[in-house]
């Protein structure tokens, strides 16, 4: 997987010698040589990565990166900062600017690739689920909630075969507000893997075989999600080159320096929840498409694809396929006499009617307004018209309650049936059929069920 990155450093010679390094690797580069450079070519040429020196005259790293992150068409790229070496002041003030993760100068080889590999895999995840929410203007900001949400403490597990080792990583991540528990305790305790958060898993340890536990835990539901941290020694990095493959997220040398485990822990606390939130807004974007808000059945577009599908089943020799379409008689006389608020509801109460009347396989749909349309898949006309007058009946048998005044109301539906014909007919016509019985029924007394004959 390869991506852009754009490389910002004062010096020429740093720039020419970081280019080279990533073309080596695949990556294509981009280079900027002060601030106000980095920040017009990150706007115009949308780097997936950026590699930002501290040092620099005029406008310094902390402020390039602080102005990325205020910019929506900016803010998402991970901006990795070049520090002077194990300078915590730096990298503390850098966290504060906003950015993603730390390199210390000079740059290692391999802790850049590492990172590199990481960040672009974690792009590639986070810049889909991005394009597929519905809207790109939202998906650039976080709600507070959603904010506060990417900074809570989080349960991490400490694998590592020497408690005493465990011990050291755990009594840090616990003064930072974390819980944490060694693999030992948690097994003891039973924790539950589910509720993991992050963990950190020993490469160097011989009593059971690391690249095979990091492969594993990235193969179980309950784990997939879940960031790893790997610790090694820095004479096993081809171990930890492979557990980047396996699918582990970040690397970290032992022994390992506290501050750098707890910048990199809350790194990859934010990048994981950022991606839970934006599954999410996918998740509910999804269901917004297809669900009505009000009554919580299904809206007219879900409607219209299920009532294709099932009439294309039948077409080709599946069962036939009838809805009823139903409408609440004298519903306006409700909204005139008691208002809109008890319209709906009635409206709710009576979805809610609707929905445990019928069989589990039909599909119970709000196309608009006080119209209800029951699709029954595999069921002719006559059975159809049993399912409507069961309905009805159901409907008209008890009133409905209006929630504050405590009054009760008395309500009837009527209802049409109709029955798909076969490949010659079509969704309008059917739905047409549906309406015409619909309209007897109403015009037949209301409380009834019609159907119109083929
Ligand atoms: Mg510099």
């Amino acid at each position: 997987m390869s991506a852009r990155v754009l490389v910002v450093d004062d010096i020429h010679a740093n720039r020419r010698l970081m280019e080279a390094k990533l073309e080596a690797k695949y990556y294509t580069v981009l280079l900027a040589e002060n601030g106000l450079d980095a920040l017009e070519k990150a706007r115009t040429e949308r780097p997936h990565i950026i590699l930002l020196d501290v040092m620099m005259p005029g406008m310094d790293g902390y402020e390039v990166c602080e102005r990325l992150k205020q910019d929506d068409a900016t803010r998402h790229i991970p901006v990795v900062m070049l520090t002077a070496l194990n300078d915590r002041e730096d990298r503390l003030r850098g966290l504060e600017a906003g950015a993603d993760d730390f390199l210390s100068k000079p740059v290692d080889d391999f802790a850049l690739m590492a990172r590199l590999e990481a960040l672009t895999r974690y792009n590639a995840v986070a810049s889909e689920l991005r394009q597929r929410e519905a809207t790109s203007a939202q998906a650039a900001s976080l709600t507070d909630e959603e904010q506060n949400e990417l900074s809570r403490s989080a349960n991490i597990l400490v694998v590592d075969a020497e408690q005493r080792i465990a011990d050291r990583l755990i009594t840090p991540l616990k003064a930072a507000g974390h819980f944490a528990m060694s693999w030992q305790d948690s097994q003891g305790g039973r924790a539950k893997s589910r509720d993991l958060d992050l963990i950190i898993l020993s490469m160097s340890n011989q009593t059971y075989n690391p690249l095979k536990l990091c492969a594993h835990l990235r193969s179980m539901d309950s784990t997939r999600d879940v960031a790893i941290i790997v610790t090694c020694d820095p004479q096993d990095r081809e171990i930890a080159a492979q557990a980047l493959n396996l699918g582990a997220s970040d690397i970290v040398q032992t022994p390992v320096d506290t501050q750098e485990l707890l910048a990199r822990v809350s790194t990859q606390l934010k990048r994981t929840r950022y991606i839970e939130i934006l599954r999410r807004r996918v998740d509910r974007g999804l269901e917004l498409a297809v669900i009505d808000q009000l009554t919580g059945l299904y809206n007219r577009r879900y409607m219209l694809s299920q009532l294709q599908q099932w009439m294309q089943r039948a077409s080709v020799g599946g069962k036939p396929v009838s809805v009823i379409a139903f409408d609440i008689d004298h519903f306006k006389q409700v909204n005139d006499q008691h208002g809109h608020e008890a319209g709906d509801v009635v409206l709710q109460a009576f979805a809610e009617r609707i929905r445990t009347n019928v069989r589990p396989k039909d599909i119970v749909c709000r196309p608009g307004g006080e119209e209800f349309l029951v699709i029954l898949p595999e069921t002719p006309g006559d059975l159809a018209c049993v399912g409507a007058e069961r309905i009805r009946h159901a409907i008209a048998a008890d009133p409905f309650m209006l929630q504050r005044s405590a009054e009760e109301i008395n309500v009837t539906v009527s209802a049409g049936v109709a029955t798909f014909l076969g490949e010659d007919d079509t969704l309008a016509n059917l739905l047409h059929r549906a309406d015409t019985a619909l309209y007897q029924a109403k015009q037949s007394g209301r409380n009834r069920v019609e159907s119109v004959a083929a």
